[in-house]
């Protein structure tokens, strides 16, 4: 089977975003760009995250054609495709309906750094205004906000990560969904800290090499 490998970790990965809580059922979706193919390995769009197997992972050329998979790809093909024409780096991208960075997005607000992991995706997660799911014009208001940014939240619709592999952009989805969960907790009982840009230049700098072995 073509990119047997990539298929496998989407499946895996598909499973996380269910058992982690950063999605449920079928909602959000992932995808795995090998770029030396030029092909990227997709869950396909509709399917229950425990019903998929490698060979339902969808393979689609850098165009969008799809090469193989028995069904359609993820209905978000579009603003995978945008991210990875966009950002050189980036091998992954994560979407998910997670709880908490989703209630922010619904109120239309974008998530500061109130804790330093927001540093995940950036000195802040920006708002990408709503479109319909699956269109065109969310594809490309999702590549406009995220220049610069690891992550978006996505306006009455949910969060989008990329990462330069597929666990770093799973991790960077769980960051934020954590950041954003303490940013709302805070707010229930009073008015939180934010760090300043400075505090976060610094975070960022950090950041540059931790977790390297
Ligand atoms: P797909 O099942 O087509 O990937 O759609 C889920 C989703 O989250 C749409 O935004
Ligand atoms: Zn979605």
């Amino acid at each position: 089977m073509r990119m047997l490998k990539q298929r496998r970790l989407v499946m895996e990965f598909g499973r996380k975003l269910v058992t982690g809580g950063l999605t449920t059922g079928s909602g959000g979706n992932l995808s795995l760009l090998d770029r030396s193919q030029g092909l990227l390995a997709i869950t396909p769009s509709g399917v229950d995250y425990f019903d998929i197997t490698p060979g339902q992972v969808v393979l689609v050329d850098l165009e969008g054609r799809q090469v193989d998979g028995p069904g359609r790809p993820s209905s978000e093909l579009g603003f995978h495709l945008a991210l990875y024409r966009d950002r050189p780096e980036a091998t992954a991208v994560v979407h998910t309906h997670s709880p908490y960075a989703t209630t922010l997005a619904c109120l239309h607000w974008e998530l500061p750094p109130a804790h330093y992991l927001v540093g995940f995706a950036g000195a802040k997660v920006p708002l990408a205004p709503y479109h319909t799911y699956g269109t065109p014009e969310l594809a490309q208001a999702v590549a406009q906000t995220m220049r610069g940014y690891n992550a978006a939240l996505l306006a009455n619709h949910g969060l989008v990560a990329v990462g330069n592999t597929l666990p770093r952009a799973f991790a960077v989805a769980e960051e934020v969904e954590f950041a954003a969960r303490v940013y709302y907790q805070a707010k229930t009982v009073g008015q939180p800290k934010i760090l300043s840009s400075k505090q976060m230049e610094e975070v960022l700098a950090k950041f540059a090499d931790y977790g390297r072995q």
